[in-house]
């Protein structure tokens, strides 16, 4: 645990302090934007080689009835991440849970957005500067910024095998099938064809 210990103690220090670039239209504050924090977090896993799998699981679904009286889905998802160290193997696994609410079909992607966000937030005691009730409101009522979206399909991310970076099309192909992120090259060792 050693190596991986002193690799994130790395992540840490450079993700001590994201910058807050989303805005709250209706209550006009700032917040840190899952983008933000993503981005962040990723630069700094793929710099230190570490590669992350993330497993989603949702515990509950739920209607709705707002102020206005209308009907929404709200879903809670538990996380669980793993931080996997490419060069010495070694793996830590930390989890967190998000709440999202929608009208139409988005209420589990935003659910899992914030815990993705609060996991690392939490286990990598990030500061954002922000009060985190207001934080998490501003999670479930407003809509994930086009930014986000666009981060969250091209998180960057590193073979757990050799640690080289991949497109985000050999990834989730490698997730899909392996259940971890590896290229092409560690795929097919896995294979036992190379
Ligand atoms: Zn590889």
């Amino acid at each position: 645990m050693q190596k991986i210990a002193k690799k994130l103690v790395q992540v840490m220090q450079e993700c001590s302090y994201i910058q807050k670039t989303g805005t709250n239209d209706f209550h006009h504050y700032r917040y840190a934007t899952s983008a933000d924090v993503l981005e962040k977090i990723n630069m700094a896993l793929v710099k230190q080689k570490l590669c992350s799998v993330v497993l989603p699981e949702i515990l509950q679904q739920a209607d709705v009835t707002t102020a206005k009286g209308n009907i929404e889905h709200m879903a809670t998802v538990k996380i669980d991440i793993m931080l996997i160290d490419a060069e010495s193997g070694e793996s830590v696994s930390f989890s967190g849970i998000g709440t999202g609410q929608d009208s139409g079909d988005k209420a589990v992607m935003k659910a899992q957005t914030a815990a993705i966000k609060y996991a690392y937030l939490l286990s990598m005691a990030i500061s954002t500067g922000d009060d985190p009730e207001a934080d998490t409101k501003t999670d479930q009522m407003t809509s994930i910024p086009v930014k986000d979206k666009q981060q969250i399909q091209s998180v960057q991310t590193i073979c757990c095998e050799c640690g080289i970076k991949l497109t985000t099309g050999v990834r989730n192909v490698s997730l899909n099938k392996y259940g971890r992120p590896l290229c092409m090259k560690c795929q097919k060792k896995l294979q036992g064809v190379a």
